[in-house]
């Protein structure tokens, strides 16, 4: 990889574990042609036919009618935060998308994941002509449609968070799942998958083996759909359709969007169908507006890696001798996917990389400031904040002006499902951070 670092010299300091900001020289709003605006709002269709059966079987989504969605919401003391902890004045508005309290799984995860299964239940059900597509969805509670269900299994690699998602919806349908998950993946999301019903099987290794094993185990049984994290069309339309709930989110807050009022969104970044949906079906909307940052631990910037130098899944964290293991969970990924690589890599503005006592950092402000718990992962988009404008030439790319009326959303992805005590963990952990560094 020597020929690597001569090429990209940020490497350098990527091997040194330091946090680092990579800016897209030849940033293009392309779409790609596999994917197009009229699959996305066949997903948002899709997930409006569910709407009454979520509505039914999840009854904290009634308030919204069974639509799985989160708040979008300003967060002005988390502003004056970021300000005093970069020392440095920051312009625009601050929101953050609470992802981290979407209903079901409380994380993004319950946008792709339960896209796709229901897509497979919903297949199944009009194959075997139990189902027409004009009908009220809420029958699929019936036992009729359990026992329709029993007959196929739905399996899983995941770090956690996409097991959590797959395995609940899932077991509700009444799908036989299998979740298999890697050593970083919390206790607790095991223990609460297996009283739900889900098969859990551990792994020692990472994230990489654990997919690799339940795709193995899925080929033999003709009956079993894995949910492919790495190349998966359906959920990377599941979380594009977030895009779509975001503009309706702005317009309702007055918040235009436009070549004046320009939009940065900052993600965090695991394998990269969740970031890399939402950020496809933001460009197909604002076009060249909007600019996308993903976020990455220090350990695995899988997607920077891969971008960045082009070779996608031919290259991983290990290449360079990190180890890929963090404490975001979420985004302990050595290897980026290659089918989200190709493409939204193009359109991202730029990917930067977080250190992990950062997250903590951040997730404890926000909870003092503004009263809002997240995981360590999803405070990984914070940095995009100052990091952004306080690169010069970057701001002169933009104007000045343009950059003083802009809107900033820190993709909070997830959070409300850790149990209290862990969270409470957390934010001790970054209150002692932020004391002994004089936040
Ligand atoms: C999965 C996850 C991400 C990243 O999503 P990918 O699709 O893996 O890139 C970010 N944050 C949290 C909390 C997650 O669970």
């Amino acid at each position: 990889m020597v020929h690597l670092e001569k090429q990209f010299p940020i490497i350098i300091d990527m091997q040194k574990e330091k946090a680092v900001i990579w800016f897209n020289q030849c940033v293009s709003s392309q779409s790609a042609p596999q994917i197009s605006a009229e699959d996305i709002e066949g997903a948002r269709q899709r997930l409006e036919r569910f709407a009454p059966y979520i509505e039914k079987v999840f009854p904290e989504t009634a308030m919204n009618h069974g639509i799985i969605e989160s708040e979008l919401k300003e967060i002005p003391k988390m502003k004056v935060a970021l300000q005093k902890y970069s020392e440095k004045t920051l312009v625009g508005r601050l929101l953050i998308k609470c992802d981290s309290h979407l209903p079901i799984s409380g994380s993004i995860k319950a946008r792709g994941g339960i896209y796709e299964v229901l897509s497979i239940a919903e297949t199944i059900a009009i194959d075997k002509g139990e189902l027409s597509i004009e009908e009220d969805y809420s029958v699929l509670a019936d036992d009729k449609y359990k026992r329709l269900f029993s007959n196929y299994s739905i399996s899983v690699g995941s770090t956690g968070n996409l097991g959590l998602s797959i395995g609940i919806i899932s077991a509700k349908l009444g799908f036989n799942v299998t979740v298999h998950m890697s050593a970083e993946a919390r206790r607790w999301k095991k223990d609460l998958l297996r009283e739900k019903g889900v098969t859990v099987i551990e792994y020692e290794a990472d994230y990489e083996k654990a997919v690799a094993e339940g795709r193995k185990q899925a080929e033999q049984d003709p009956n079993c759909h894995f949910i492919d994290d790495e190349n998966s069309k359906a959920l990377f339309l599941g979380y594009a359709v977030a895009a779509k709930r975001v503009e309706h989110q702005l317009r309702q807050q007055n918040i235009s969007v436009d070549a004046q009022h320009p939009l940065f969104v900052y993600l965090p970044c695991g394998v990269g169908g969740g970031p890399g949906g939402v950020a496809y079906g933001l460009k197909q909307i604002y076009g060249d507006h909007v600019h996308c940052f993903f976020a990455e631990p220090v350990q695995a910037p899988c997607m920077l890696l891969g971008v960045m130098t082009g070779l996608h899944s031919n290259i991983c964290v290990q290449d360079i001798g990190l180890t890929g293991r963090t404490a975001a969970d979420g985004l302990a990924v050595g290897r980026a996917s290659q089918f989200v690589g190709t493409i939204i890599g193009h359109q991202l503005d730029g990917i930067f990389t977080v250190e992990d006592d950062r997250l903590f950092q951040f997730l404890s402000t926000l909870a003092s400031e503004e009263n809002i718990a997240i995981e360590p992962s999803a405070a990984a988009g914070f940095p995009g904040f100052f990091l952004t404008q306080n690169h010069s030439d970057y701001c002169t790319k933009i104007g000045q002006t343009a950059m003083s009326q802009s809107t900033h959303i820190v993709w909070a992805t997830g959070g409300s499902m850790v149990p209290s005590q862990e969270m409470q963990q957390y934010i001790e952990k970054g209150n002692a951070l932020n004391a002994s560094s004089g936040a």
